[in-house]
């Protein structure tokens, strides 16, 4: 597979005009760049808003920040207990195994700890630390490899990985959170598939997908492969603006998930990540369209739209009914509500920087937080 990694390769392959080469490499120095031939080939180089290239191809829009983007937008760093393991929520864990991905999405979340410039993976000894962590705490149930993305690793070490985590007895579920499917489909071969499923305990993959185009046969049949090897298929998709922010597109894009017997599971709202502003929706368009998919389509095409909370509170769902908005100095805001009952505005006020992430200080909680 050809994967373009610099602006003067887009350039030569007409993913950018030439114009625009010497102000994207100040974008390319910045965030990782990766373009892998499988959604390289999707893009329509006629269409200067193609929905493929903005979710992929460099944007000098990348270098303006806003004040209330953030290094770490989701508090990842505020609950690793030790690297390479985020311990947000009592029974789950996210590990971290590698810091690579086959496509770097100009929307990541994580883009300021992944690719080039960071280290590439745990190393042993670190991977080691991180299973101690898990071994030595019964309340785990379930383990999400994310990263980066999982399905980079050989079928060798991801094989070790999976089977490290077997051997831990608490440990009934583990999650690949993965974009490969799409990104690099041939990668998924049957050894890799093999090397994900472990002895008497069930592996469920989150397939992350932005829109319909994405689907292609290629990536239909990858996904088959596992769905054939009885892995339960679960679909993750980040709600942008210009990519899938239509009642039509999103639509579509579930549909064709489901008939890739892929259950839609999250609609994210867009991450305040740093330079991501032009990919960002108001949620009150993430709303509308989920009032349309409820009106329109069938049960099975209903994701959950969930804002990660800004200072690592953890998702909260904030479809129709589950958010208040409040007037602010004329300005509208939204409230919503972490698992621990705790109330934090939305966006955060850059003043309020107490919480344990850092940012968004917790607003009295609503009702009472021993429920
Ligand atoms: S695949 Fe996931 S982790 Fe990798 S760049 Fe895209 S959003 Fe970020």
């Amino acid at each position: 597979m050809t994967t373009l990694r610099t602006p003067a390769q887009l350039c030569d392959h007409g993913l950018v005009w030439p114009d625009r080469q010497t102000a994207l490499a100040a974008v390319a120095a910045r965030y990782a760049v990766a373009v892998p031939d499988a959604l390289a080939q999707l893009i329509d180089r006629t269409d200067p808003e193609d929905p493929i290239a903005r979710q992929i191809i460099p944007d000098v829009a990348e270098l303006l920040h806003h004040p209330k983007e953030l290094t770490d937008p989701i508090g990842d760093n505020a609950h690793s207990p030790v690297e390479g393991v985020v311990h947000r929520y009592p029974d789950r864990v996210l590990l971290k195994v590698t810091h690579i991905c086959a496509v770097y999405c100009r929307f990541c979340f994580r883009r300021e700890m992944i690719g080039p410039g960071n280290p590439k993976a745990l190393s042993p000894q670190g991977l080691a630390r991180a299973l101690e962590y898990i071994r030595t705490r019964p309340e785990i149930w379930e383990v999400i490899l994310t990263g980066g993305d999982p399905l980079v690793l050989s079928p060798r070490r991801l094989r070790s990985v999976m089977n490290a985590l077997a051997d831990i007895d608490h440990v009934r579920i583990v999650r690949v959170h993965t974009r490969v499917p799409v990104a690099d489909p041939k990668r998924l071969t049957p050894a890799l598939v093999r090397a994900m499923k472990i002895k008497a305990k069930p592996t469920y993959v989150a397939v992350h997908v932005n829109h319909p185009r994405e689907l292609t046969a290629d990536a239909r049949a990858a996904c088959s492969r596992m769905a054939d090897a009885g892995i339960p298929l679960l679909s993750q998709t980040v709600l942008l603006a210009g990519v899938n922010d239509t009642p039509d597109v999103i639509g579509e894009l579930m549909r064709a998930l489901v008939e890739c017997r892929i259950k839609p599971y999250y609609l994210h709202h867009g991450d305040l990540a740093p330079g991501t502003g032009h990919l960002r929706t108001e949620i009150g368009t993430g709303q509308q369209l989920m009032r349309k998919l409820r009106g329109r389509f069938s049960g099975l095409c209903q994701p959950t739209y969930v804002l990660d909370i800004p200072g690592g509170h953890g998702k909260s769902p904030i479809g129709l009914n589950c958010i208040e908005r409040i007037d602010s100095n004329g300005r509208a805001h939204f409230v919503v509500e972490d698992f621990n009952g705790q109330r934090h505005q939305y966006p955060p006020q850059a003043a309020s920087v107490e919480s344990p992430g850092g940012q968004g200080r917790p607003l009295p909680p609503r009702v009472s937080q021993s429920r």
